[in-house]
């Protein structure tokens, strides 16, 4: 298939200073979980985005010096000489695919406690660490600006010798330290690089002047900016001083990357924001200035980002997330397969391996993380020595992406579903409010398994030990899932809630399979992940009075490594729904819950007609222990295994699949071993 012309203009260079990007997909900075302490597997990560078509490839944030170091955390770090073969692997597999390499280079300053090098924060002023860390940010002075400056000098110089073709200077997110000057809130200084917004955007013009200065002959210098902090007067804004800093060093940088601050806003859910989210604040910067403009808003969609191009408010497509999802997003906007592309969720389950500091994962993508150590690849799949007959039971996201997979490998694959709908616990979710996009896990493999010849999806067909055993089957995959628990166990309850009987309880599966709620209604969280705040948003929506009642400190605590658990905090509220919080349920008697504060020991009684139990859930394994013994090659994966995020059953689905490839469970993968020369001396 060619590309439609419709999308040629995409395909466009445009050049960044002195280097040229081949089009105009540019994969933004993010993190990752790996960061330095991962070079190979993050090299082959990148490599894969440039193999894909994104014409410029981001590091994440590369730390330039032990005082702004972000430990825990796994970013990247050009402290010294030491580390530039890390990071030109990087470059190097970038390069391999015809693209550019691009680095942020930055200083945390006060947004790092320097918990791993114990050296003393740096801010703007004496402030403490926006860590809840017990450590001040010391105000520097002015030879420590100096100091500041040549240290990121330096780091643009090894940026270079790297092989890197685009060099950051970072203010973005509340992250880099000459964001922390230019905002009034952070900044309390009288000298020059205070009061005054020219004197607190001074560090940022010294820095894209020295980075000029160092490396700009042959490497392009960008700077990301965060243009409006969605702080109203105590921040900046995009109407205020965001519009001014651009319009004040409009020329300075040979690209303008701009978005929206902090972390939280920028990387906004499918929940809260859709596709285009940022453009109202960033579409002022191309009229203030002449040099390319990179912008994001989980772009999925090649129309939308023609007309981004098209009426002027971009001229590259930013992305991280959906570059994530789909690396070969650009080749196959390229190749004329937009039906193929797999559009990004809006779940942040990769954000998730940042803040657990593990590698990165992706809903939609099974292989993101996996590229080095698994070798595993987005798109490519080895064709099975020998086309086996395989059945998968179950088409929930483990049970579809394990018919695929197995089928992409050329194996003869059978998958059958007891109901008469596709997608399992993704298409009953994806009917809450809000979460319609996560739809996309089941339409996106349900377009691919239709191109497939060597794939029958079997509807309305329930298994039993019997048809599996029948159906001789080489392989069988038992991906049937798991359903709530009506009996309270969970995370704080290790037995039965007692007086469950005297009381209407409801299960989220219950919900969403349209039972009838009568309030008031009381929804125990003992889950912590999204559901109990969508359930209850769900509830009120049906007009009954709701309380959320959860052991945690807030509300959908675990989504705080989704980026999320301010704004459904805030969300809650907004809908009139109560949030009881360190609170457990210790009994339920007619009409009323007796709950316990969990620090307290206080006891209090609450009225309601309904409880919904969000505690924890059971696998749906019968089949699978009916068919251990009878059948040779039988496996449960995905919820039926162990019930856990849509995330980890679309990886076990695939798993799966790639471990009927290769004949053997991939537990043991190649890891980065820290160098024998640096141990010697412990021996
Ligand atoms: P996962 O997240 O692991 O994919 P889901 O609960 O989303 O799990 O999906 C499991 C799917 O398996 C559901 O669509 C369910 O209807 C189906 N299923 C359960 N038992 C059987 C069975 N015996 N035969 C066929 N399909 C089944
Ligand atoms: Fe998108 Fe979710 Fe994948 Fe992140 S994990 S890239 S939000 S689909």
């Amino acid at each position: 298939m060619s590309r439609d012309p419709r999308y040629d203009i995409l395909f466009e260079s445009v050049k960044i200073g002195p280097v040229t990007a081949r089009n105009r997909f540019f994969q933004v900075a993010h993190c990752n979980g790996m960061g330095w302490t991962q070079p190979q597997a993050l090299a082959e990560l990148r490599g894969v985005k440039a193999e894909g078509g994104w014409a410029v490839v981001t590091t994440e944030e590369v730390e330039i010096h032990p005082s702004g170091d972000c430990e825990p955390y796994h970013e990247g770090r050009l402290w010294s000489d030491d580390d530039i073969p890390a990071l030109a692997l990087m470059a190097d597999a970038v390069h391999a695919h015809g693209s550019l390499a691009a680095i942020e280079i930055m200083h945390h300053g006060p947004s790092a406690a320097n918990r791993g090098t114990r050296e003393i924060p740096l801010g703007p002023s004496h402030r403490p660490v926006t860590a809840l860390d017990p450590v001040q940010a010391r105000r520097m002075d002015k030879e420590d600006i100096k100091t500041l400056r040549q240290w990121h000098r330096d780091a643009a110089l090894r940026a270079k010798r790297a092989g890197f073709d685009i060099v950051y200077v970072y203010a973005a997110h509340e992250l880099g330290i000459p964001m922390h000057f230019l905002s009034r809130r952070m900044n309390d200084r009288a000298d020059e690089y205070g009061g005054s917004l020219e004197n607190r955007a001074r560090l940022l013009r010294e820095l894209i002047e020295d980075t000029k200065d160092a490396v700009g002959a042959t490497c392009g210098v960008a700077v990301r900016f965060a243009v409006d902090q969605l702080l109203g007067d105590d921040g900046i804004t995009s109407a205020g001083e965001g519009h001014d800093v651009i319009a004040m060093l409009a020329e300075l940088p040979d690209l303008w990357d701009v978005n929206i601050s902090a972390w939280a806003n920028d990387s906004q859910t499918s929940r809260f924001a859709k596709e285009g989210f940022q453009e109202d604040y960033t579409r002022f910067v191309k009229s203030v200035t002449t040099k390319p403009v990179v912008g994001v808003g989980r772009y999925t969609s090649p129309d939308k980002m023609v007309s981004l191009v098209k009426s002027g408010a971009l001229d590259f497509i930013g992305a991280a997330r959906p570059s994530i999802a789909d690396p070969f997003l650009p080749k196959k906007i390229e190749e004329g397969r937009i039906e193929d592309i797999r559009e990004c969720i809006g779940c942040n389950m990769c954000v998730t391996s940042d803040f657990t500091m593990t590698n990165l994962r992706c809903t939609q993508n099974p292989t993101m993380g996996e590229e080095w150590r698994r070798g595993w690849h987005p798109e490519r799949i080895s064709k099975a020595a020998e086309a086996e007959k395989i059945l998968i039971v179950g088409a929930g996201p483990a049970g579809l992406e394990a018919a695929l997979t197995c089928a992409r490998a050329g194996h003869e694959v059978h998958l059958a579903e007891a109901t008469t709908e596709l997608g399992g616990r993704v298409t009953r979710e994806s009917r809450l409010p809000s979460l319609a996009e996560w739809a996309r896990v089941r339409d996106w493999r349900m377009g691919q398994i239709n191109k497939l010849s060597n794939l029958s999806v079997y509807k309305d067909s329930k298994l039993t030990a019997e048809d599996v055993i029948g159906f001789g089957a080489d392989h069988v995959a038992i991906a049937t899932g798991a359903h709530w628990r009506r009996d309270g166990i969970g995370r704080n309850h290790w037995r039965d809630i007692p007086g469950l009987p005297e009381m209407n309880v409801l299960t989220p599966d219950d919900l969403m399979a349209g039972a009838t709620i009568e309030g008031p209604v009381a929804i125990y969280d003992d889950d912590h992940f999204y559901l109990g705040g969508i359930l209850a948003e769900f509830c009120v929506k049906k007009g009954v009075k709701v309380t959320l009642i959860t052991p945690e400190l807030r509300p959908s605590a675990y989504s705080v490594n989704t980026l999320e658990a301010t704004r459904i905090a805030r969300h809650l509220a907004s809908l009139g729904i109560e949030v009881l919080s360190q609170t457990l349920l210790s009994r339920c008697i007619t009409g009323a819950l007796q709950l316990v504060h969990a620090i307290t020991d206080q006891k209090s009684e609450f009225p309601c007609r309904t409880l919904v139990l969000v505690t924890a859930r059971l696998p749906h394994d019968k089949l699978f222990e009916e068919l251990q013994g009878e059948i040779s090659s039988v496996h449960r994966i995905g919820d039926c295994n162990s019930p856990s995020t849509i995330q980890a059953a679309v990886y076990a689905g695939h798993k799966f699949a790639r471990e009927l490839e290769t004949g053997k469970p991939s537990t043991y993968y190649p890891r980065e071993l820290p160098k024998a020369a640096a141990l010697r001396r412990f021996w």
